[in-house]
């Protein structure tokens, strides 16, 4: 039977979860008003795709249009359909775009849910202009020209038939020009400048079009890479957008692990499963309730570190399905007991610094984030 303070989704309540994750709603809304003023002028869409960054797209999506973002992109049809749902009562003058384009389903079912394809072939292209001819009407889309990330948009070879025979896109109304940055978090790196040249050609040859390049870190390499319309995802949700400078974003989340049990050992013992890590002499371990099975990856076995009533401590031993092992032995026994939360993300330790322990990104530690923990919005 669930408690009084289970949430929705199925989610545990706060005493029966190992984890607490705190989502700040107030946050995010205040990173994308940051966004907007260093866009100076621009557009900022928001990117919320994967569940928001996995923080939850049904309290994140609404706090966004709240802050003022009229335009949003996902991956997914499915994803799309869901959040026209959130949106369509409060803030019916946002619009939803699918960056997988046409490929992500069928034409009908965007038409019925009134979301818009990102059209990412000149197949794609034909596609819609055929379902527009069928229906009668105009039909919205964006249209991704690859520049050089080689993943998902036109191949310049499809770009130039488009150029030749503009008619293909008769009866598209055609929202926006994108392209997307392969190397944005690196301002050093050529690649940078070679799509923003191709991309100012294509944007000559769409002159009624608006036009949108940048993500996250791409707002930060200069207006010149600004054009109409921005799409951050991680920025808003606190990565940063600039490595290698000062984050300019807000932290936005905080997760606190419960500690179950302490206990004493010496050398020559180990810990965890492996026996990766030995005692050098007398060591407290204490015992938290995550996992891999929760996002914690296995990768911060021997390599994590926590943080408990000011004090940073260290990840020993393999990271298993339901517990990690810290060793407090510097913390004084009665700040490290259990019942006590040891901060795993925080002010102290960014969502960014764990994810370098990890030897992966940001962005893979947020959309890991499991089922199990205990969520908390804060703030809007
Ligand atoms: C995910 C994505 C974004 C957002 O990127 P961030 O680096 O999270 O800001 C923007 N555009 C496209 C095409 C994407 O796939």
């Amino acid at each position: 039977m669930p408690t009084s303070d289970q949430v929705a989704g199925g989610r545990p309540a706060a005493t029966q979860a190992g984890a607490i994750l705190t989502i700040d709603l107030t946050a995010i809304q205040s990173n994308y008003r940051r966004l907007c003023d260093a866009l100076s002028g621009a557009e900022s869409a928001a990117v919320v795709k994967a569940d928001a960054y996995g923080l939850g797209m049904t309290k994140v999506a609404p706090a966004l249009a709240v802050a003022g973002a009229k335009r949003f992109f996902v991956a997914q049809l499915d994803e799309a359909i869901t959040l026209r749902g959130i949106l369509r009562t409060k803030h019916p003058d946002t619009e939803v775009f699918v960056l997988n384009g046409l490929a992500a389903g069928p034409g009908e079912d965007f038409l019925a849910s009134g979301v818009h394809p990102v059209l990412n072939s000149l197949g794609e292209v034909y596609a819609w202009r055929t379902q527009a001819q069928n229906t009668g009407k105009a039909l919205a889309a964006a249209i991704h020209i690859d520049t050089g990330i080689n993943r998902l948009g036109l191949p310049e070879g499809e770009f130039d038939a488009l150029v030749a025979d503009p008619d293909r896109l008769n009866g598209i109304d055609l929202r926006y020009i994108v392209s997307h940055l392969a190397c944005a978090d690196e301002p050093a790196h050529p690649l940078n400048a070679q799509q923003l040249a191709k991309f100012q050609v294509v944007r000559q040859r769409f002159a009624d079009a608006k036009a949108s390049l940048a993500n996250s870190s791409g707002i930060f390499l200069g207006s010149d890479y600004h054009f109409d319309l921005a799409r951050p995802g991680a920025a808003l949700y606190g990565i940063n957008p600039t490595p290698g400078s000062a984050n300019p974003m807000a932290q936005v989340i905080r997760l606190q692990g419960k500690i179950l049990q302490v206990r004493d050992i010496d050398a020559p013992q180990s810990v965890g499963y492996g026996a990766t890590h030995h005692a050098t002499g007398p060591t407290r371990i204490a015992t938290v309730a995550v996992g891999y099975a929760d996002g914690y990856l296995r990768s911060l076995s021997n390599r994590g570190s926590a943080w408990i009533g000011g004090h940073k401590v260290l990840v020993v031993g393999r990271v298993s399905m339901d517990l990690i092992t810290l060793d407090v032995t510097a913390v004084p026994r009665d700040a490290a007991h259990p019942g006590v939360y040891a901060d795993l993300i925080s002010p102290d330790h960014s969502v960014d610094d764990l994810s370098t322990e990890a030897g992966t990104i940001g962005y893979e530690i947020l959309t890991s984030l499991g089922r199990r923990y205990h969520r908390i919005y804060t703030g809007a």
